[in-house]
């Protein structure tokens, strides 16, 4: 979203740069046109854009780069600052009791949202409550009692009551047992007096730690306007932004953080509970820049390899970091790959591979993978206990008896061995690895 246009033009403008010991003038103008066009393009206020300008222009061109940095590198770390700066930090939210409540227009994604929001802390071990007060959408109370369900946590609605005011507070004193309670609010096609009065009583009632605005990415310049009413009414603490998926805008989302002095908290990816992401302004603008998004990734695999872990409490992925890496230990990577979303979307999120390298790859290219490692399923299944322990005594005469046994070729089943023998190595090299090398690593990929 936001800037993702910025990621693209930019990367293939300072791509110009490469190779050049100094950058002149006009490069930096060029630079920085490309950003202006792109971050109009995507409805940021005109204000923002030339102050972000204007401070590239000129720390590029007044700073000195360290030595041994090309130009290049140089500019795209300033703009990666500059950016940052201008994101500001994630909102502040601590893992503890408290209460939330969000506001927004009618169909901002503010019901979806409390389901996302709930599942994010109940990934981190906290007990959340869903409180629908919303008494104007008839759909409103079974949508959250869906999503309530989805994300595995309480729920309080009361579908034939008609005074918000009174259900948030019942519904506060009946989910008193949950740690975070998210009170959902009415939104109305437009801004009116009448939601802003509603909205604040049920503020007064509630007496929320934290009033979360919810914008859809979509909105134009006028999120401004309408983050400043609830600004004005409610106080902001954090801005949620949602259908990130859907949209190569979300500027206006940009000029309502800045009108309310406030930050970003989540992102929202997509329609099911678990499509939400906290907001890091350094790994979003990474990503944005091509540098790709380890931590985001790294987030993805720690949660895929929990649930992987529930599944099978024997399984251990210390112990594959630890010492042995058997072809168990793969059959659950392999797993916990598929949990993590297509394949294309996560190799997006790696350094050098990010930035459309995968769009060029035929698209059976994937499905090969895929298929492939349906095939690895199979085939494990014909293994014995042994041979999953350690597959080095699988031989000529084992390797003929699992393909009978899985109906899969010789060959495939040499290729299994091979992909483990190669991950048993990379994570051998992992393990040697200082954070010195991790760094220099890391470098070279971003080349
Ligand atoms: P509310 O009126 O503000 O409570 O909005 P809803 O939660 O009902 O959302 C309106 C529509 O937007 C629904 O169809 C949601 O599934 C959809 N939606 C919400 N968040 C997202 C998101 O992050 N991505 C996408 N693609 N759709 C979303």
């Amino acid at each position: 979203m936001v800037l993702d246009d910025l990621g693209s033009s930019l990367r293939s403008t300072l791509d110009d740069l490469r190779g050049k010991s100094r950058i002149s003038e006009d490069d930096v103008d060029d630079i920085v046109k490309e950003i202006q066009r792109s971050l109009i393009q995507a409805d940021v206020d005109i204000e923002l854009v030339r102050e972000l300008s204007d401070s590239i222009k000129q720390r590029a061109l007044e700073e000195e780069p360290p030595g041994g940095t090309s130009p290049r590198d140089w500019v795209l770390r300033i703009v990666y600052e500059e950016l940052v700066d201008l994101l500001g930090e994630s909102t502040e939210l601590p893992l503890e009791e408290q209460t939330i409540l969000l506001a927004g227009l009618y169909g901002s994604g503010k019901t979806t949202t409390a389901g996302k929001i709930a599942w994010w802390f109940s990934k981190k071990g906290l007990r959340p409550a869903i409180i629908q007060t919303d008494t104007d959408r008839p759909g409103a109370y079974d949508q959250a009692k869906q999503l309530a369900e989805e994300a595995e946590v309480d729920y309080y609605g009361d579908p034939d009551a008609d005074d918000p005011e009174k259900i948030a507070e019942e519904g506060l004193l009946e989910t008193a047992d949950a740690d975070v309670q998210i009170v959902d609010t009415a939104g109305r096609d437009a801004l009116n007096q009448e939601l802003i009065d509603q909205i604040e009583r049920i503020e007064n009632t509630a007496d929320p730690d934290r009033n979360m605005l919810v914008i859809d990415a979509a909105m134009g310049q006028s999120a401004k306007e309408q983050a400043q009413e609830f600004e004005e009414t409610i106080g902001i603490d954090g801005v949620i932004v949602t259908k990130v998926d859907g949209t190569a805008k979300g500027g206006g989302a940009l000029a309502a953080v800045n009108e309310t002095d406030s930050t970003i908290a989540f992102l929202g990816t997509g329609e099911t509970v678990k499509d939400i992401e906290r907001f890091e302004s350094s790994s979003f603008v990474s990503r944005l820049l091509g540098m790709g998004d380890l931590e985001q990734l790294a987030e993805r695999v720690e949660r895929a390899m929990e649930e992987t872990q529930q599944e099978d409490e024997d399984w251990d992925p210390e112990d594959m970091l630890e010492g042995q890496f058997t072809l168990k230990d793969l059959r659950k990577q392999m797993e916990a790959m598929n949990r993590m979303g297509p394949l294309d979307q996560v190799m997006d999120m790696i350094p050098g591979l990010g930035g459309g390298m995968m769009d060029q790859l035929p698209d059976d290219a994937m499905d090969v993978t895929e298929e492939r490692m349906r095939d690895f399923e199979v085939i494990m299944d014909s293994m014995t206990e042994e041979e999953l322990e350690n597959p080095r005594v699988v031989g000529a005469s084992r390797t003929r008896r699992i393909a009978r046994g899985s109906g899969k070729s010789e060959d495939r089943i040499r290729e299994l061995l091979e992909q483990h023998k190669m991950m048993e190595r990379t994570l051998k090299q992992f393990q040697g690895m200082g954070d010195a090398d991790m760094e220099r690593m890391m470098k070279q990929m971003q080349q």
